[in-house]
Order: structure tokens, then sequence, then C-alpha cells
């Protein structure tokens, strides 16, 4: 089959290897050259995708462990460790490297990248994609795979005649990014190193001030549905007074970018196109999991491919049962509590914490790209510890049942493409978020 990619991203190169060594013919175009690919700054992912996809690791001296985080209690200066196993930490990872790596084995296996050529759209047909423009040329296809990332145009266009599904404004965040020299006038915070901060400044989104091993420090301030500048300057203003480690003198970084916190897309394919990675949303990308899970959904659909020797939508579908079960149920009901997280104000994330609903295991299960999961036996045990705040322990009820059902919804995906069967499934999704 002939199998075009757009975008070097880690679910289009991780498809790109797999799918060229099935004996493939495939092309990635990529609109940065190679020397620009991804950021130049690192980022944390599970280190078990390595080990699951057979990937080598990067070279030595481009990652570290990462420390544990601290989470700020809301509306207060303190902060809870989240002890967590020394296995189960994050590796941060330098990301061009890693870029490089992915790249570098996709050629190996025999595709083709071509750096510095961006698609400009695709050449569709109603429902039906069969190639793309890039280059000023026509290329044909017997499969498009969208590996753009989260703004991809190409999903937005299929999105029209609604045979992909999109994302709302709401469920993107506005990060800035920004690696600072440490003022070494300041202390440095031994326990609390990793400081992390739900709601900063009562802004829907998620900031954090990191003491890098190297000695920098990393900034991100992140916020649902928009960062205008002069919020991001408030915001950094009062971080940098929380954090006095935070110099004046970026390293690297200082940029805006987008990711999408949004349940996995509950169908991401027409006939001839498949959206994987952020193209396809993430849930929690910023804590280690939109690289890891990008890479095994590019490894699931290669798989799914050269098994079948097919781009047919039933295919296409199969792919998406697998990493439905594998990946997306989970996110969906974790998207369930992040919007919750993100809904409740300072005073209720407050007592919360305060009354002991929310654990540090909890905690750990959420950052680590977990999920909220309560037995019987600990609802009962929060209840009692929320007995003080009745109705906010009943909100608290009410939106960890949906979180559960949500997942079991996603869990029952149509094994087999059928468009009425598989349009009433998303519409079941889609309620959950309403
Ligand atoms: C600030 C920030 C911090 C993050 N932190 C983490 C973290 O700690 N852990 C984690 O796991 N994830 C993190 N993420 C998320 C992670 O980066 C994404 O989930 C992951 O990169 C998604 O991979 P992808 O395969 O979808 O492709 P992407 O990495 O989004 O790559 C898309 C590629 O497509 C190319 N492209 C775009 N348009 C075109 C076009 N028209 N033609 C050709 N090429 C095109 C781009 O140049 C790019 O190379 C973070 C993201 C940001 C922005």
């Amino acid at each position: 089959m002939k199998i075009v990619i757009i975008g070097a991203g880690h679910g289009g190169l991780t498809a790109a290897y797999g799918l060229a060594h099935g004996g493939h013919n495939v092309t990635v175009f990529e609109k940065k050259p190679k020397e620009k690919l991804s950021y130049d700054w690192h980022d944390d992912a599970d280190p078990s995708v390595f080990k699951d996809l057979g990937i080598p690791m990067p070279p030595e001296g481009t990652y570290f462990r990462k420390r544990e985080w601290s989470v700020n209690i809301p509306g207060t200066n303190e902060f809870m460790k989240l002890n967590q196993d020394p296995e189960t930490l994050d590796i941060s990872f330098r990301r061009r490297p890693l870029a490089h790596l992915l790249a570098d084995r996709a050629e190996s296996a025999g595709a083709k990248i071509l750096f510095g050529t961006p698609v400009e759209r695709l050449i569709a047909d109603g429902a039906r994609v069969s190639g793309v423009i890039a280059g000023g040329e026509k290329v044909r296809a017997d499969l498009v795979i969208d590996s753009s990332g989260v703004m991809s145009p190409f999903r937005e266009s299929l999105a029209a005649g609604s045979y992909v599904s999109t994302c709302k404004p709401d469920e993107l965040f506005y990060n800035f990014r920004a690696f600072f020299e440490a003022n070494e006038a300041a202390e440095r915070n031994p326990v609390h190193t990793n400081r992390c901060y739900a709601k900063y400044m009562g802004k829907p989104g998620i900031s954090w001030c990191i003491e890098d091993p190297d000695g920098s420090v990393n900034v991100l301030i992140g916020t649902a549905g928009g960062l205008k500048k002069a919020e991001l300057d408030e915001i950094l203003t009062q971080l940098k007074k929380d954090n006095p480690i935070i110099g004046e003198k970026i390293l690297c970084g200082g940029i805006m970018t987008v990711i999408p916190v949004r349940y996995p897309s509950e169908k991401p394919m027409t006939d001839g196109y498949i959206a994987v990675g952020d193209a396809a949303f993430m849930t929690i990308p910023l804590i280690g999991s939109g690289i890891a899970s990008s890479m095994r959904a590019g490894a699931m659909l290669a798989d799914a491919l050269n098994r079948d020797n097919s781009a047919d939508i039933k295919t296409l579908w199969r792919y998406h049962v697998r990493f439905m079960r594998e990946i997306g149920a989970e996110h969906i009901a974790i998207d369930c509590v992040k919007r919750w997280l993100l809904g409740a104000d300072v005073a209720e994330l407050n007592a919360v914490f305060g009354l002991g609903v929310i654990e540090e295991k909890d905690f750990i299960a959420l950052m680590t790209g977990g999920m909220l999961k309560l037995s019987l036996g600990d609802m009962l045990k929060k209840a009692v510890a929320g007995r003080k705040n009745l109705p906010l322990m009943l909100k608290l009820g009410k939106m960890l049942l949906k979180s559960m059902m949500s997942e079991k919804t996603g869990r029952k995906i149509p094994a087999e493409y059928d468009a009425e069967k598989a349009a009433a499934w998303g519409k079941k999704i889609r309620k959950y978020f309403e």
C-alpha cells in the first residue's frame, strides 16, 4: 500500500517505522527542517513505552529521571509532595534527540521522510481522501495518516462535513513554556523541587515551576481556552514572586504553544484518512502521556494495517477499537475528573484537599496519567472525611460516577465498523461532556 504521513511527530514516525517494516511504501512530509524538528527543551514520558515497542533509548546524557511532583494546596502556599515509587517516575527526554531517533529509525526501515516540505491540503472527494498536495504536487495514497498535531487543518477540513470529530476552543490549553536561568541569590527548595499549581490565580489550568537538575528553572503557565499577553504577564509576575528562584534570563523555549486537553476523538477517521496523536486529541498530554500515547497509537495503527494488509475503514476502526480499549476509554474517564477540577472554585478545591477527600495516592494517579479509581470502601471513607461539606461530597460523588460510567461506555465501542452503530456510540460519549 502507498501511505502518506503528514508530520514527523511521535505518532507519525512510529507508524512510519511499523508500516515501512511491514513492506509498505511510506512517505512522511514534515514542514520543519530536520535540525529544527520538535522543541529545544525536555519533556517527560513514561519510559516503559520504549521497552514495550522495542525502541532503543535515546543517547545517554539526553534524558534524566524526573523528580517527584509537589502539588500546591489551592489558595495556600502549602504543597503536598507526591511520594512516588522511584520505578514509576517518568523520564525527561530532550525533545530533539528523541525526534531524531524516531526519524532515523523510520528511515532505516525504508520510510522516506521529506523534511522542509509542508502538506498544503488533502485531496478529498466527499468523505473519501485519496492523497495530499505537498510541495505543489499531487501525491496519491491508499491512506493519509494525519500526525500534524493538535491544530491540524486537515482534520478540521473533514470535520466540516462531519466525517471526523473536532474539538472546541475550551478543549485546548494555551501554554507559555520557558526555561529560565536560576536566580542564584534565591534559596533552592530542598523538598518541593517540582511545584505544580492547579488553577493558579483562579485560572482554569495548570502551571508549574521546576528546579531542573541542570540548574535551570522550567516554567509552564497553561490555561484552558486562551491566554492573553496581559494575563500571562500578570501570572508570570506572581509565579516569580512565589518562586524567587526564577531568574530573568530565558535560556530556551519562551514561546506560546497549544495542546489538546480533550478525551480522544470518538471518530478520528474517514475513508482514506486517519488522525493519530494530538491530531486525534489527548486528555492530559502535559504529564507524560502525550508522547507515550502518540507512540503507542502509531504502533497500534501500523499493526492493524499490516495484519489486514488493508487501509479500509473497517481496518481503521479495528485500530480505533484497540486504542480505545487500551488507552482511550481511561482518558475519557480522566477527562470527566479534569473538567470537574477545572470547573471547581478555589474554595471547593481547597476543601477537597483539606478534608482529605483527594489524597496523595489519588493525585499520584491523576498526575501520572492514571485515573481516580475509588472503590466503594474508598468512597465511604471519603464520605466520612467529607461529612463537613455534604453538598461538595455529593458533587464529587456524581462526578466520580460519571467518570466510571464514561470509561465503561468507552470500552463498549462497537467491535466492528458499522456507520450507524459507530455514530450512536460516539453520541453516547459526547453526552458525558455536554
Ligand atoms: C509545552 C508543552 C509541554 C508538553 N509536555 C509534555 C510532557 O511532559 N509529556 C508528554 O508526554 N507530552 C507533553 N506534551 C505533549 C506532546 O508534545 C504531544 O502530545 C506530542 O508531541 C504529540 O505527538 P504527535 O505525534 O501528535 O505530533 P506532534 O509532536 O504534535 O508533531 C506534529 C508534527 O507535524 C508537523 N506538521 C504540522 N503541520 C504540518 C504540515 N502541514 N505539513 C507537514 N508537517 C506538518 C509539525 O512540524 C510537527 O513536527 C507537551 C506539549 C507542549 C506544547
